[in-house]
């Protein structure tokens, strides 16, 4: 079983956890429920004709927590990589993780202070792969930190679902797909 930490419970790192949680491994995401998403009212999200960004929240907080991941309300100070190990620390002490992703929002101190900067251009880049992957092994960034110009909640939902399912194929040895069918009458 993987330890798998999740910094920020917006969109982007609630929607990696809804994905991780229904696995076999231990899934924490960590955050103060301050996303911007309480500014926001959506009518772009498919499936769904209009909701409250509060509202949303809400029934994600809840649908993870129901999928088994812990949500703690602890803010991440510091996260350090050494030799391959990954270490976070809140103000209860240090955890080691196996796997980390990365979804701070607009800003990032985090992925800066591991050496994962934006190279501003023409579009801002974050160095990572299609499925929030950076350069240093089992850490992902996702979401609007990964994307600053393209901040959509479905977009950041979306790379959260892509980087949980990238961390399951790693875990399992081969391409995961989360998909179920209707219950048979
Ligand atoms: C006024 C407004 C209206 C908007 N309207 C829409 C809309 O209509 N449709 C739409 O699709 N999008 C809309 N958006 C954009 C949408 O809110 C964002 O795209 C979305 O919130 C991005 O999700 P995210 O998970 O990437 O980041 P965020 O939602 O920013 O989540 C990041 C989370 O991480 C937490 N966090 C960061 N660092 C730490 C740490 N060290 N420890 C613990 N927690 C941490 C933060 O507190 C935050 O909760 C709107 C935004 C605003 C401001």
């Amino acid at each position: 079983m993987a330890e798998i930490a999740i910094v920020g419970d917006g969109p982007g790192g609630l929607s990696a956890a809804l994905f991780l949680a229904r696995s076999e491994n231990s899934v924490t995401v960590y955050g103060i429920d301050a996303t911007v998403m309480h500014y926001a009212f959506l009518n772009n999200y498919l499936g769904i004709e209009a909701i409250s960004g509060t509202d949303f929240q809400t029934a994600a907080r809840n649908q993870v927590e129901q999928a088994g991941a812990a949500l703690s309300s602890e803010e991440v100070t510091a996260v350090s990589v050494n030799d391959g190990s990954i270490t976070l620390t809140t103000e209860s002490g240090d955890a080691e993780v196996d796997f980390l992703i990365l979804s701070e929002g607009k800003q990032m101190p985090l992925a800066n202070s591991l050496g994962i900067q934006v190279t501003a251009g023409e579009d801002d880049l974050v160095p990572v792969d299609s499925n929030g992957k950076t350069a240093i092994d089992h850490v992902y960034v996702v979401g609007r930190s990964a994307r600053p110009s393209r901040s959509q909640a479905i977009i950041s939902a979306g790379d959260g679902a892509a980087a949980a399912l990238d961390i399951l194929s790693e875990i399992e040895g081969n391409d995961v797909q989360d998909w179920d069918s209707p219950p048979k009458d």
